[in-house]
């Protein structure tokens, strides 16, 4: 078991698998973006020793992400041998976050590997806004692969990023089609992670109110916090859906924070919202042994911070984080 110096059990570990991505989300990437050259990413190989490491080390949830997880090549190759670890019962949870662009293709290949929920990023269900919104992303691709994710069994959260004056007055129907769909859904703030176009604090819209306003017209009763994570849920009785809200931003959520994250260059990032980072790859380079690499995560994790500062700067209007969420993995 892996424990940080606040005593916070550390179980769950997400890993950006790529830092490219076929849609380019206005409050997540600038249009023209430089990616990581191929040879600093960790070849599939490596990803694989790396996960099984810290399953050895204590990690019981894994969620792949990105940049865009189901783009990378032969992603299927490393979901499926991660499935072993689901079968010999040292993980309980192998997932993923995905835009959906390529569910059509893959749903039923991931639920035979053993997915069995995963995560899609969804922000309108209005085609133009949409395109808006993602820039390169295809509304209908992206519908037709929900619905493939749905008949294949996986269930299905919806992540909805809250943008102020882009789809704040359509939460509620967003909320009706999920609790009709059977899907959960959960809001997130905008978080002033990269350099992005535009300017992050006029996207900014406080969970807060929006939770307020959804309450007008739905119940909303509060469960108890058993993720660990920053999401807050209710259930909303209407439908018997759960619904989340993410509020890095208005809510400090980082006593009970159980996860570290990597990247798809092998930086173990200890906390979302701070730069301290411990180095994998080259642990993971130096020896054929695993030794060296436990020595490195444990030695990160022993530095944990206790929490972020993020605040969008409304002087500088600079990004707390430089990096972007493609390359940390939301
Ligand atoms: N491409 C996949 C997707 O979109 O689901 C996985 C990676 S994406 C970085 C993970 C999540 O981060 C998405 O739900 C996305 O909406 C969210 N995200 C990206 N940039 C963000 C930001 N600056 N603030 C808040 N959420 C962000
Ligand atoms: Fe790609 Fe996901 Fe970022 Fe959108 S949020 S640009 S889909 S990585």
């Amino acid at each position: 078991m892996m424990i940080d110096p606040f005593d916070r059990t550390i179980d769950y570990l997400r890993v950006s698998v790529t830092d490219r991505c076929d849609f380019r989300c206005v409050y997540c990437m600038a249009e023209n973006m430089t990616f990581l050259p191929k040879k600093d990413l960790l070849t599939l190989e490596e990803l694989d020793r790396l996960c099984s490491c810290f399953i050895d080390l204590g990690i019981k949830k894994l969620r792949l992400t990105g940049g865009e997880p189901l783009v990378r090549r032969d992603i299927m190759t490393l979901i499926r041998s991660l499935g072993r670890h689901l079968a010999s019962g040292a993980l309980s949870e192998l997932t993923l976050t995905t835009n959906g662009s390529q569910l059509t293709r893959y749903a039923m290949e991931l639920r035979d590997c053993g997915v069995g929920r995963i995560n899609v990023s969804l922000d309108t269900l209005d085609q133009t806004r949409f395109q808006a919104i993602t820039r390169w992303g295809r509304f209908d691709q992206v519908m037709a692969g929900i619905a493939a994710a749905k008949s294949a069994g996986l269930h299905i959260k919806i992540n909805a990023v809250a943008l102020k004056g882009v789809n704040e007055d359509e939460l509620s129907r967003m909320l009706a089609w999920c609790g009709a769909e059977g899907f959960d859904l959960t809001l997130i703030e905008t978080m002033p992670m990269g350099e992005i176009d535009g300017d992050r604090t006029g996207q900014y819209l406080p969970l807060s109110l929006v939770r307020a306003r959804l309450a007008n017209s739905w119940t909303l009763t509060d469960l108890p916090d058993c993720t660990g994570g920053p999401a807050r849920y209710v259930r909303v009785e209407e439908t018997g859906g759960r619904l989340g809200f993410i509020t890095p931003l208005s809510h400090n959520f980082c006593e009970s924070c159980n996860r570290v994250r990597v990247t798809c260059t092998g930086q173990m990032f200890m906390c979302l919202g701070q730069e301290d980072a411990a180095d994998l790859r080259s642990a993971l380079r130096i020896s054929d042994s695993d030794l060296p690499l436990q020595a490195a995560i444990l030695e990160g994790i022993g530095r944990k911070p206790k929490g972020h500062d993020f605040v969008i700067d409304r002087r500088t209007r600079r990004p707390a984080v430089q990096r972007h969420m493609s390359v940390t993995g939301g």
